[in-house]
């Protein structure tokens, strides 16, 4: 279990954020709940933790409410009710994410629902994520449950845009705002996982942490978290280092390179950062930071231009590395998604070379074959190539699947290469003997292999969404797994 469903508050008391905390409780203590919350927020700041407290407090077997008096408003979190909300397994507390329950079948399905009494619990709560999601429909419908509530139901609606629920559903229910955590908030939260796991941190340590997090206490758990399960030094320099904040990776400098097109220069900065514990999602984040600001610039707001890109390429480069940065969670090999965006943006269009252009002549303006044998490298024979090598070598097939022979002259065989990078790695000494020794075997006769750079492929892009620049599904998926497999070697 993750530390931030671990460590989750489990009772009004844990709440970290205060002013959520002390307004809930002075709920709470008042002895009448509202038929229906709205917790309204960003994400991360505690809106469903919260709620299912709540849940628990009017659902706890250890007493009722009123029994319990105005000092006694804690649930106890021994009780089954209570386990089994938090186990998030109570068939009463129901949990809707609304942004994937929209339909009309839901809308009719909560009005018909609400009707039935509890199965166990004392009260039906309904806890609706991202509520400014609902259809019209279920909208309505919710509306019609709040216009007269049954005594057994209480709902909490979520939102991170209260501004877009309907007007009179935000009338009828109770309204708390959680706000972005501040830094002694977080370091409070964080305090939690800390003494659960007997984690040795200075305070200086956390607070950093805590600055980086943006006012989420999801982010600022998971940090820590992230820490501790990649075993890196706690001291408080080396956790700003592994956030980033001392300039050990100039990221201007990284962009310079891209910019460049350098493709191994830019995975080379990448390479170093990892080697000296620089988490890549700072990295990304750092990354994004600064092409962002770059952006806002070119149209015209803030004064931190990169006035060595266009701003199509700046919208280019903040995709593909918004969607590695997606990928990190995932990524078996920490640094992959980042060096797969790099490769993409500096390989489609690799950096000009003398002669480059002369040399990657479509295959039918060939040059002559000398050689009885073999007449041209038809499609059939380069994929007898690629199957012979696989099994001798599999970075090898890899980085041939992004490349194309675009010459035989019967003695040298030219291969045309997508990728600057793919062309060095193929002409390291060893993979090019293999491959020769490779291509010999197919052919039967000894071949030398040379290799320069081509265009690859068209990128086709797709009619209706042309501004986003989709590729198409097939090539991107091709350059991935040649990556993959070259990295994964
Ligand atoms: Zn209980």
């Amino acid at each position: 279990m993750t530390f931030y469903l671990k460590y989750r508050p489990q009772k009004l008391e844990e709440l970290d954020s205060e002013s959520v905390r002390e307004t809930l409780k002075k709920i709470v203590s008042s002895g009448s709940l509202p038929h229906a919350f709205l917790f309204e927020g960003p994400k991360g700041t505690g809106k469903t933790s919260a709620a299912r407290i709540i849940a628990k407090i009017v659902n706890c077997e250890s007493t009722s409410l009123k029994l319990r008096g105005p000092r006694k408003i804690e649930p106890c979190n021994k009780c089954e009710q209570c386990l089994s909300i938090t186990k998030g397994s109570n068939l009463d507390v129901v949990e809707l994410d609304a942004a994937s329950h929209r339909g009309i079948d839901d809308a009719r399905a909560l009005k018909d629902a609400v009707k039935l009494a509890p199965a166990t619990a004392r009260k039906k709560v309904y806890i609706i994520d991202e509520a400014h999601m609902l259809t019209t429909e279920a909208s309505n419908s919710l509306l019609k449950t709040l216009e007269e509530p049954p005594s057994h139901v209480l709902f909490i609606l979520a939102t991170t845009n209260p501004e877009k629920l309907i007007e009179t559903i935000r009338s009828r229910a109770t309204s708390v705002s959680f706000k972005k955590a501040s830094v002694p908030e977080l370091v409070r939260s964080l305090g939690r996982a800390v003494m659960g796991e007997k984690i040795k941190i200075e305070k200086a340590s956390l607070e950093i942490i805590a600055k980086k997090s943006q006012g989420s206490f999801r982010d600022a758990v998971k940090t820590l978290e992230q820490l501790v399960s990649e075993k890196r030094s706690l001291k408080p320099e080396n956790v700003e280092e592994y956030l980033l904040e001392v300039k050990s990776v100039d990221i201007n400098e990284f962009i310079e390179l891209l910019i460049q097109k350098d493709t191994k220069g830019a995975i080379e900065v990448v390479e170093k950062a990892s080697g000296k514990g620089v988490g890549m999602e700072n990295f990304v984040e750092n990354l994004l930071a600064r092409l962002r600001l770059a952006l806002l610039t070119k149209v015209g707001i803030g004064s931190e231009d990169l006035p060595q890109i266009k701003k199509e390429d700046l919208i280019v480069l903040i995709n593909l590395f918004s969607k590695a940065g997606g990928e990190l969670k995932s990524a078996i090999i920490e640094q992959l998604p980042l060096e797969l965006a790099i490769i993409e943006w500096g390989g489609g269009s690799p950096k000009e070379e003398p002669g480059a252009e002369a040399e990657s002549l479509p295959a039918q303006k060939m040059i002559p074959i000398k050689s009885g044998m073999i007449k041209e490298i038809s499609e059939a024979i380069w994929k007898d190539i690629l199957t012979q090598v696989k099994p001798v070598n599999t970075s090898i097939e890899a980085l041939l699947r992004a490349a194309k022979p675009i010459g035989f002259d019967g003695t040298t065989l030219t291969l045309g290469v997508y990728y600057r990078f793919h062309k060095e790695r193929l002409e390291e000494t060893s993979h090019k003997r293999i491959l020769e020794d490779v291509v010999a075997a197919v052919l039967g006769v000894p071949v030398k292999v040379i290799c320069t750079l081509a265009s690859p492929p068209q990128k086709k892009v797709i009619e209706e969404e042309k501004n986003e620049s989709v590729l198409t599904e097939g090539e991107d998926k091709d350059i991935i797994k040649v990556a993959e497999e070259i990295f994964g070697n």
